[in-house]
């Protein structure tokens, strides 16, 4: 291509300030060094964590920032030593990665690569630790490896999983993040057995995709649980079968929970972030056998409190990021399932915005008036 090895010039949406909207600029996208692939990115959706880490409650905050992690594009360039990607492949880039080579990567279990696993603290690539974007030769930051509020961007290549180039990058775009994300917890994580009762807490795209795993299990009640009242006519679409308004209960959620389901759920996975939530998903699980996954990401300075009788009552508490899937081995066959219709995701998708109006796509997700937004880019 006529762009490679060169520096390019595009749009992306900067983020200049912890909560302010986000800026549009001209900015220049250095080509991919050693291990990297360039990428032009087509359709990209906000996800709660994004906005955490925009509203600098996740981490120490780092500014100029491009943010944006659930996406799909296509390979523009490739550098040095990439073998498995070329230009014009599919791909949907990943938060976290896989080098292949590494202790967790040889893991049947673990997705939590040596190397490349998610880490928020990092603005520039793990190569030489720079920058690929600039404005006007002054960097900017990378956001989890993936910066994909850019019409192109940098990633290394073993956050980048190559797709079916047939499969729509306008849909398969939440695979990337969100849909995988709440999904594997269920499945590959909690695991929940026929006939089980799972209970989802927090139904935005991540838990509605754990409720569709759960339904996948083939479990028997599936108990949603949010603060949005908004939420629950929406949900009934994922086969959450029963409904939680903390909100509307004089008792603690644990105790409500332990009611309806003769003293807790089978299951439990937890998709809001908040820490409070995070304790009422372990403490509603049964004892002898209740499993809690969590998946939200917390504030910088929350504590899980619990008293550990609650642990020594047989109940399990996991944690897991982008539900256990390894990014380039598994993420491919996530993307066929829905190209089979075994997976529908047009279901999450509730809003569409072009990528001169994403901070819409804020607004809808703090007002808690979207699932997903796809940003698309170009337009
Ligand atoms: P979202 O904002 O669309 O949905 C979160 C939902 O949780 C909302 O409906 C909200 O009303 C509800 N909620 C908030 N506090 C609650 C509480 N105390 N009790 C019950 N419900 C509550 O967000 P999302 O994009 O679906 O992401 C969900 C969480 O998953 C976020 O914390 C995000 O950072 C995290 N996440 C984690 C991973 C991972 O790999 N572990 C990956 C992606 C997202
Ligand atoms: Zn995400």
């Amino acid at each position: 291509m006529s762009t490679t090895g060169q520096i390019i010039r595009c749009k992306a949406a900067v983020a200049w300030e912890a909560g302010k909207p986000l800026v549009m600029e001209e900015v220049e996208v250095a080509p991919p060094q050693k291990h990297e692939v360039r990428i032009k990115i087509l359709f990209t959706s906000l996800c709660h964590t994004d906005v955490y880490f925009w509203e600098a409650k996740g981490q120490t905050p780092l500014f100029p920032r491009i943010f944006g992690h659930e996406a799909g594009g296509i390979v523009e360039s490739v550098g040095e030593g990439v073998t498995d990607l070329q230009p014009g492949d599919h791909v949907l880039p990943i938060f976290t990665g896989e080098c292949g080579d590494c202790r967790h990567c040889h893991s049947e279990e673990s997705n939590m690569c040596d190397l490349l696993r998610i880490n928020t603290e990092r603005g520039g690539m793990i190569h030489d630790g720079e920058s690929r974007f600039s404005i006007n030769g002054k960097p900017v930051h990378h956001f989890l490896g993936t910066s994909t509020f850019s019409e192109y961007t940098v990633v290394h290549s073993g956050q980048v999983a190559k797709i079916n180039p047939e499969a729509p990058l306008d849909k398969v775009c939440i695979v990337s993040c969100g849909l995988s994300t709440g999904m594997g917890a269920t499945l590959n994580v909690a695991k929940p057995k026929k006939g089980q009762s799972v209970a989802v807490f927090g139904l935005g795209a991540v838990g509605l995709a754990a409720a569709e795993g759960a339904r996948m299990a083939g479990a028997g009640r599936i108990i949603g649980v949010d603060l949005n009242p908004k939420r629950f006519e929406e949900a009934k679409k994922f086969g959450v079968t029963e409904f939680v308004n903390p909100r509307e209960h004089d008792k603690p959620v644990q105790q409500v929970i332990a009611e309806m389901t003769d003293g807790g759920v089978d299951r439990s996975v937890e998709c809001t972030g908040s820490v409070q939530a995070m304790i009422q998903a372990f403490e509603c699980v049964h004892d002898g056998w209740g499993v809690a996954v969590l998946v939200g990401v917390p504030s910088k300075d929350d504590a899980f409190k619990t008293h550990p009788m609650n642990l020594l009552n047989e109940r399990t508490l996991k944690g897991t990021f982008f539900g256990n899937y390894k990014p380039k081995t598994d993420i491919p066959g996530v993307v066929e399932k829905y190209m089979n219709k075994e997976l529908e995701l047009e279901k999450f998708i509730t809003h569409t915005v072009p990528f001169s109006e994403i901070n819409k796509a804020f607004d809808y997700m703090l007002k808690g008036e979207s699932i997903r937004c796809i940003i698309t880019m170009g337009a």
